[in-house]
């Protein structure tokens, strides 16, 4: 029988850090730290997480100016704006919702944020910083929450062979790169691996981030494993992991549950990234 790795917990103390350093930073400056969060077009699940993310400032004590543009914004609107932004002095964190509708280049827009004012960690010079293992780079928020749920279970991450399902831009590749700066053994696994089984069972830390409910099934995890489930899967009956928590609880050592798992630590750790941001 495993432990369940609370997230919701391990958040909490993230946030009120981030709230102590916050009310310090206002004391000092004699303004609150800002974040300034972006939403074009009106996708329900990104208002959820523009909702909680605003919340989650509230909390901590940190302003947050919400920016909603029409679904028809220009890319070079948008690109305009973002440069506003980044010369606001009351602004120390930048987050544009994504996705962007088709018509907008992310990475276009990405760019365009300043890499000190990028509270998601996603500007190439801050995704360059951490491949090239320099520590002054914004750590992109649900990487940065992994490896804090991970040292939260008290299983060291040095030596071990962690194994990470999924390569995306946002996930896979960030947390494989962090975990091989804590001296794990990486292997990254995709679409194209063959015999997943054959690498996830030899997992002694394995991070899924997949998209697919219920895709790792407890036939596939090692005895013992801290099993960390990145996956959000919504249909009409709820919301699922990757990984099959009811069965796979029994074979894991320490196990996140969907919800409550990564979801809490993303955004506690973008209220930490920007407060981070304002005190450097
Ligand atoms: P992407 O769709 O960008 O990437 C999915 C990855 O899974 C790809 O690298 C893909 O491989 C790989 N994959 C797909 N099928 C298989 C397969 N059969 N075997 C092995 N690998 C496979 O997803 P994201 O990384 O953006 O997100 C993953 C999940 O995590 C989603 O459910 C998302 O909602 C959730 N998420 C949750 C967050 C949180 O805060 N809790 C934050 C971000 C994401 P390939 O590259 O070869 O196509």
């Amino acid at each position: 029988m495993s432990e369940m790795i609370d997230g919701k917990a391990v958040a909490a103390r993230v946030k009120e850090a981030a709230r102590i350093r916050a009310v310090e930073f206002e004391r000092a400056n004699g303004r609150k730290i800002g974040l300034a969060v972006v939403r074009v077009g009106d996708d329900p699940a990104s208002c959820i997480y523009v909702r909680n993310k605003i919340k989650a400032c509230e909390q901590c004590g940190v302003a947050s100016y919400t920016h909603v543009f029409d679904e028809k914004t220009t890319q070079a609107e948008l690109i305009d704006f973002l440069g506003k932004l980044n010369a606001d002095a009351n602004v120390d964190g930048i987050l544009v919702q994504l996705p962007l509708p088709k018509h907008i280049d992310e990475r276009a827009c990405i760019a365009a944020i300043s890499p000190q004012k990028d509270a998601d960690g996603f500007n190439a010079v801050n995704a360059g910083k951490l491949f090239l293992g320099e520590r002054d780079g914004v750590v992109a928020c649900t990487p940065r929450g992994i490896i804090e749920l991970i040292r939260s279970t008290g299983v060291s991450i040095a030596g071990k062979h962690a194994v990470v399902v999924g390569r995306s831009n946002i996930v896979g590749k960030p947390i494989a790169a962090l975990l091989l700066n804590n001296d794990a053994t990486v292997t990254v696994c995709h679409s194209k691996t063959q015999d997943l089984r054959e690498y996830t069972l030899s997992a002694d830390i394995l991070v899924v981030a997949v998209g697919k409910k219920h895709f790792i099934t407890a036939d596939m995890i090692k005895r013992g494993a801290v099993v960390i489930d990145v996956g959000m899967n919504r249909d009409e009956t709820g919301l699922y992991g990757d990984v099959d928590y009811e069965n796979a609880k029994d074979v894991a050592g320490h196990i996140t549950p969907v919800p409550g798992g990564v979801g809490p630590m993303t955004v506690a750790m973008l209220i930490s990234n920007t407060v981070d941001g304002a005190c450097k």
